[in-house]
């Protein structure tokens, strides 16, 4: 069989693998989008973004040409060219596990409506004669009709059940943490009498992170697909996500007191954020401070996370059963309208607003941002990733000005920064899954989804640690296995 890299391959997004077996039976592994191509939108590791996607020379193949799909999780770097694959003539099945099937729902919608929106805007420009580039553009762009029928084709399976997908083929979905419904898909392939198994390990969480099962342990194969974002990093705070959060509530809101604006991705560390505040005023008896979410996607996020409750982790489950919620509490409020939205910023007590998106890039929590930035009461918390560029990443730079929306503001807030939250394991969670194989059966280890660096520098690790049958594949780089 050949594995071929056609997307994650030395950068972050994009993740895209092919399976060809010696019978043509070629299975996609992942579909996402490349947000480095596209710019920094929402772009990086936790590819929760609603970039805009364009269609022509997406795929190095004839999308009709694929047997079949597998979907390791809902986040957009993974997932979010699969209505263009139909769009391309695709007719075949999605494999994934059912939250991801729900996610994947609410995000891809999502980029399908924001397509809509720019294919508007297209068309008024298009009446000012703009440039053929921007109308060949319009035609390119999925919408909810490719979504509708991208959905129609899934076909959800369960956590640890193998599943056979013809004779010689069989794949199982074990968990992996980052984000509900997330897997390592396992795929078993017989050729010419040998059995041949392969993991793609698609994100890998951390553990004990809010509301998620642990990575679970993956047998031994012949060949590992390793991300590989966290390669050559730990992660700095070493406090429980509940102390870290109680720590800045404390320091924003009482100490001061102020408001405290947390830039969040919607799908996954939003649902995390209000189960561990949820947590300090349930259990600990925090002080009942006003708690708004404001991201329409958010709250259809946390709707899933509801509908799922049983593939929570031990302690969530438990905790849903003494208080009968997990994202629901008094003084908590979704904000749906986007009048209520901006309604907030003449509430005159101490708050926490969450909103998207979580790099600071466009969403409702920029204006949040540029109606407080000039205020010393107030706080910004960023809890994830932002790409270069980006506002959220030019706040943690320490600028003494920003302009957003065209509007400079002098930065008087305070900008704080905790990794409690990132949903991907670090270094040594790397090492470790690396580890569940023995160095002497494992025959290669192809890292991808990480900075070129970072896979670098995870290579020497993992060589020092005894593996050195580690490849760095190029983007369109071909392997027999
Ligand atoms: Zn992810």
């Amino acid at each position: 069989m050949k594995l071929s890299f056609l997307g994650a391959a030395r950068q972050v997004t994009g993740s895209m693998y092919l399976l060809e077996l010696e019978d043509d039976y070629r299975i996609l592994i992942d579909c996402g989008s490349d947000m480095e191509r596209s710019g920094p939108r929402e772009a990086g590791s936790n590819g929760q973004a609603t970039p805009v996607v364009t269609h022509p020379g997406l795929f190095p193949f004839e999308a009709s040409s694929i047997n079949l799909v597998l979907l390791t999780h809902a986040h957009m770097d993974h997932s979010g060219n699969l209505p263009n694959l139909f769009r391309e003539g695709y007719e075949g099945q999605i494999l994934c596990t059912e939250p991801t099937f729900a996610l994947a729902n609410v995000l891809l919608k999502d980029a399908a409506s924001l397509n809509q929106k720019r294919i508007n805007e297209l068309n008024v420009s298009k009446k000012q004669r703009v440039k053929d580039r921007q109308v060949q553009m319009q035609k390119d762009l999925y919408l909810d009709l490719q979504v509708r029928e991208t959905m129609e084709n899934v076909v959800p399976i369960g956590f640890n059940r193998k599943f056979r997908v013809t004779d010689n083929v069989d794949v199982t979905f074990m968990p992996a943490g980052h984000l509900l419904g997330a897997a390592h898909i396992l795929i078993n392939v017989t050729e010419n009498g040998e059995r041949k198994s392969i993991c793609f390990s698609g994100d890998i969480g951390r553990k004990n992170y809010p509301l998620l099962v642990d990575p679970s342990t993956v047998p031994p194969v012949d060949y590992l697909v390793c991300e590989s974002t966290y390669g050559n990093r730990l992660h700095e705070n070493t406090m429980s996500p509940e102390d870290a959060l109680a720590d800045i509530i404390q320091q924003a809101c009482i100490d001061i007191p102020g408001r405290l604006i947390i830039p969040s991705f919607s799908v996954g560390r939003t649902q995390a954020l209000l189960y561990t505040l949820n947590r300090l005023y349930t259990e600990r008896g925090f002080p009942p401070i006003k708690v708004f979410s404001d991201s329409p996607m958010g709250y259809e996020s946390t709707k899933v996370y509801m509908q799922h409750i049983k593939m929570l982790n031990g302690e969530a489950r438990e905790f849903y059963k003494e208080n009968e919620s997990l994202f629901d509490f008094e003084n908590f409020q979704f904000l749906e309208s986007s009048k209520a939205s901006k309604a907030v910023s003449n509430y005159g007590e101490p708050c926490i607003i969450i909103s998207s998106s979580g790099m600071v890039q466009g969403g409702r929590v920029e204006y949040h941002v540029a109606e407080n930035i000039s205020n010393p009461y107030a706080t910004i918390l960023i809890i994830g990733y932002c790409a270069e560029g980006t506002l959220g990443w030019r706040l943690m730079n320490g600028q003494s000005t920003l302009t957003i929306k065209g509007k400079e503001h002098q930065v008087l807030a305070n900008v704080k920064k905790i990794d409690v939250f990132s949903g991907h394991g670090d270094r040594n969670d790397l090492i470790n899954f690396v580890q569940m194989q023995s160095p002497e059966t494992l025959r290669s280890i192809f890292l991808v989804h990480g900075e070129y660096e970072s896979m670098e520098s995870f290579k020497i690790t993992l060589a020092e640690e005894g593996y050195p049958q580690v490849i760095i594949p190029k983007k369109g780089e071909s392997f027999e296995l």
